[in-house]
């Protein structure tokens, strides 16, 4: 039989422990998003965040910037935020204008207020597995993993997707938690052959339903990353009819990870705000 988990009821509860802590931390993280330009769907994310935030006890803002904005006043804004010891966490809405490297943006805030995770030291430390803070998408699928009780350890891993959000990261988390880790692409041969070995598979890839349900090893832990908005709605990157039945557990889109990812920026400006107070959590 196939759990399917319920990623919005492991949300909420990564939610209410996040309020739980932080009402015994003896100060109050406070969450600054900046949005530049007028972007209605940047607008939502944004707003959702910061109410997450609030309903959680943390502090939250939302800085609203014109899409004209310099790329140094941006830069001179961060470096204000990196400043100002009432922020602890700082995120920066993507995409950004034209004209604004994003890239850049990422490497100017803070490491330890970085909670989107985008600053190379923080993939440095990932990479070393040094503390600090971690990406929320791999962290969510992490959190899936872990509170099903999945064996990591000398499990086989296969991660389709090699991008900087989610499919290196969580290559890399998952070696840590020593998995035998393949990172899978659009050069890769024989996809099918690859994923069909797994124990774990992370399908991080943006096209709908490519891992197929035949794929999936029987008793597999399967989470699906993928977000793809079809006419007929939301639809993962994994034949979920198809891998239903065959999956040990899987993670349904939508209603999987992405309820995680919002719920592991709370976990991670709460992480911030330790670390900010010496405490490497
Ligand atoms: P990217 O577009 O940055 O990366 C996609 C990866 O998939 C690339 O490494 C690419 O390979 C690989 N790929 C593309 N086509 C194939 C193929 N046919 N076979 C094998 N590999 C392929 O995507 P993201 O990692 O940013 O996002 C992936 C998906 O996850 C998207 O649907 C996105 O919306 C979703 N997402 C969901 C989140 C959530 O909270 N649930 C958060 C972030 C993303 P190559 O490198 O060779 O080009």
């Amino acid at each position: 039989m196939t759990t399917v988990v319920d990623g919005k009821q492991l949300a909420a509860q990564v939610r209410a422990s996040v309020k739980e802590r932080t009402a015994t931390l003896g100060g109050v993280p406070r969450l600054v998003a900046v949005l530049v330009g007028e972007d209605p769907a940047s607008e939502i994310y944004v707003r959702n965040k910061a109410r997450d935030a609030e309903k959680s006890g943390l502090d939250s803002e939302v800085i609203r910037l014109p899409a004209e904005t310099p790329s140094d006043a941006l830069l001179a804004r961060i470096d204000a935020l990196n400043a100002d010891p009432k922020t602890t966490g700082i995120l920066v809405q993507l995409p950004l204008p034209e004209g604004i490297d994003a890239a850049e943006v990422a490497a100017r805030i803070d490491p330890d207020k970085d909670v989107d995770c985008l600053n190379p030291t923080n993939t440095g430390r990932l990479v070393q597995n040094l503390p600090g803070l971690r990406p929320c998408t791999p962290s969510g699928c992490l959190h899936v993993l872990d509170t099903a009780g999945v064996e990591l350890q000398g499990a086989r891993a296969v991660v389709v997707g090699r991008s900087e959000i989610v499919g290196k990261p969580v290559s890399l988390m998952l070696l840590h938690r020593h998995a035998t880790v393949t990172i899978c692409h659009s050069r890769t041969r024989d996809l099918a052959g690859v994923v069909r070995e797994a124990d774990v598979v992370i399908a991080a890839v943006g096209v709908p339903e490519l891992v197929r349900g035949d794929w999936i090893k029987p008793g597999a832990a399967v989470i699906d990353v993928g977000m793809n908005r079809l006419e007929s709605g939301l639809v993962g990157d994994v034949d979920f009819e198809g891998a239903q039945g065959r999956a040990g557990l899987i993670t349904p889109v939508p209603g999987g990870v992405g309820p995680l990812t919002r719920a592991f920026l709370l976990e991670n400006t709460l992480r911030a705000w330790k670390l900010q107070h010496g405490d490497p959590a």
